[in-house]
Formats: C-alpha cells, sequence, structure tokens
C-alpha cells in the first residue's frame, strides 16, 4: 500500500468536511454489492474517511485508489491497511484530481460523499476524462431526487448528469446509521455513464452552457429566462422557440433533456444565420 501527502486542511476545516461516518456495515455491503464489481474492475473511492467502504472494496479489486482530503485520515488509513498493495490512499481534494494519472481506461467510483461537495464532485466526474463506468454514490436524498428528476422537477443538475449517464435511486439510508448523525436523510445512487451523451450534441460543454442559460431564472417562463440567460434580444429568442414547437410560457423544469437539445441546435441555426446574412 502506498500514501502520496500533498495538502492539509486550514485550521477548524476538518469540522467543515462533511465527516458523517458510515456505521452500518450491512449498508456498507450493501453500497459495494450495487457497484456490480467484476474481478478486474478498478475502484476510486471519494472520501474513504474511516474505511467503512475501502475495508470491504480492498478484498474485491485488483486496483483500489481512495482519495481523501484529511490528512490525519489520510495517514491512518494508510497504516491499517500498510499490508494491502492493492490500495492506494491519496490526500487530496477529490475536485483537484486528475483520473488520467491514474487510470488508463473505465473505472468505476463507490462513494459516501461529503454532503456539502457531493454535487461538485458528481458533475466534476461525470464528465472527467477517461471517464467512469458507474458511479455508486450515497448524497442527500433531495440531492439524489434532484439527481433523477423527470421533466416538470428538472434543474441544470439532472439536466447535466443525464446528459452523461442513466442515474437511478436505489435505496435511502437514514442519520443513524451514521456518527456523528446528520440532520437529513441520504440514499445510494448509481449512475451508469453512456458511451455517447443519451442526445446527439458534437459539443456537450457548450450544450450544458446553454441548459445554464436557460435555467438562469427557473421561476419564469422559458422565453424571459432563456432571454436572460442568453443576453439575447426577445426576437431570436421567439424564433428558436417557435422553430422547434416549444411553448415560451413552459417553466425550464419542465423541459426533457431532448427538447434542450431541440433547443440548443435551433439556436445555433438561427444565431449563425443571423450573423452571415
Ligand atoms: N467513506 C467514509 C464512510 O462511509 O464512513 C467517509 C464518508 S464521509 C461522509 C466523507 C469523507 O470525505 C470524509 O472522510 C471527508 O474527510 C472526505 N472529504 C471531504 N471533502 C473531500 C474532498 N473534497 N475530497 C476528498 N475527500 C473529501
Amino acid at each position: 500500500m502506498t500514501t502520496r501527502a500533498n495538502r492539509r486542511p486550514a485550521p477548524g476545516r476538518r469540522s467543515r468536511l462533511g465527516q458523517n461516518f458510515l456505521v452500518d456495515y450491512d449498508v456498507a455491503k450493501r453500497i459495494v454489492a450495487a457497484a456490480q464489481l467484476a474481478d478486474a474492475d478498478q475502484v476510486l473511492e471519494i472520501g474513504p474517511g474511516k474505511g467503512a467502504l475501502t475495508r470491504i472494496l480492498v478484498h474485491w479489486v485488483p486496483k483500489l485508489l481512495a482519495v481523501e482530503l484529511d490528512p490525519e485520515l489520510t495517514n491512518s488509513l494508510s497504516h491499517r491497511f500498510a499490508e494491502r498493495e492493492n490500495l492506494t490512499v491519496l490526500n487530496q481534494d477529490a475536485l483537484d484530481f486528475d483520473p488520467a494519472r491514474f487510470f488508463s481506461d473505465g473505472y468505476k467510483i463507490v462513494a459516501n460523499l461529503p454532503y456539502y461537495a457531493a454535487t461538485p464532485i458528481i458533475r466534476k466526474f461525470i464528465s472527467a476524462r477517461p471517464r467512469p463506468h458507474s458511479l455508486v454514490v450515497m448524497v442527500q436524498k433531495e440531492v439524489a431526487a434532484n439527481i433523477a428528476a423527470s421533466p416538470g422537477d428538472m434543474s441544470l443538475l439532472s439536466v447535466m448528469v443525464q446528459l452523461y449517464g442513466a442515474p437511478r435511486i436505489l435505496f435511502s439510508v437514514p442519520p443513524r446509521s451514521f456518527r456523528p448523525m446528520p440532520r437529513v436523510n441520504s440514499a445510494v445512487m448509481r449512475i451508469e455513464i453512456h458511451d455517447l451523451p443519451a442526445v446527439p450534441v458534437n459539443d456537450p460543454d457548450s450544450f450544458i452552457e446553454f441548459a445554464a442559460a436557460g435555467f438562469r431564472a427557473p421561476r419564469k417562463q422559458l422565453r424571459n429566462s432563456l432571454q436572460l440567460g442568453l443576453k439575447a434580444d426577445p426576437d431570436p429568442v421567439r424564433v428558436t422557440l417557435s422553430a422547434t414547437g416549444i411553448d415560451g410560457r413552459r417553466r425550464p423544469a419542465t423541459l426533457s433533456l431532448s427538447e434542450w437539445a431541440d433547443l440548443y441546435h435551433a439556436w445555433h441555426t438561427i444565431s449563425e444565420a443571423t450573423v452571415t446574412a
């Protein structure tokens, strides 16, 4: 087992690291089972903490990389599993971690994520290179519902995650399964990453920027929200909406992923035509 240390949290930071440790062994086993690990799978664990998942994962895979921000936890985990050559514990912020340095091909992510950083961590890894095959993550229950939402309850987060993968909520976990107990309920979800984006867009980053503009004012009607987000005049927005047949009075949350893709393509066609005219 190897350890790489490169970062120390600022004083007082530890209390803010979302350290609610899983103490229910049955839940830990269910999380690992949900990852459907095969003999050759390589796993990235984010935030191993005191090792509730690590101690199970380490028996299952030939290569396990655990990225932990807290240097004390990193050290104690390293000592505890010193005999395990298939485990590397890295002291790093998962948001700065570059998977290309450790994985050449697909890998699987398994994590009980810190609540405060769950959303940016998921956003980072669903579009990372190389991409993971799947993520099995425990997050706050509301965040899981937000990610797996259907049209009517969509948000920029659900559009983003569903562009890259298929999220499914697997089971809930109550506060009593952790120490200290969190104030919120948790849920375990699996996100299966697609080989190609769920809708045909050439440039996923630009598509997400467009959807972000569409969600600029999520409580407003789509036509107003888009106009604000795109900093556009009413006319091109009206023409874009009528080209797709999408009613501009709808709220952004009601659109499906393929409606966002239709709007995105129409907007680019219309903007390019205006520039060349
Ligand atoms: N996996 C352990 C478990 O199930 O008991 C710990 C889970 S705890 C909810 C989250 C862990 O993530 C903590 O150990 C915390 O120190 C670590 N952590 C917090 N922010 C992090 C970050 N940005 N990058 C990596 N690890 C982080």
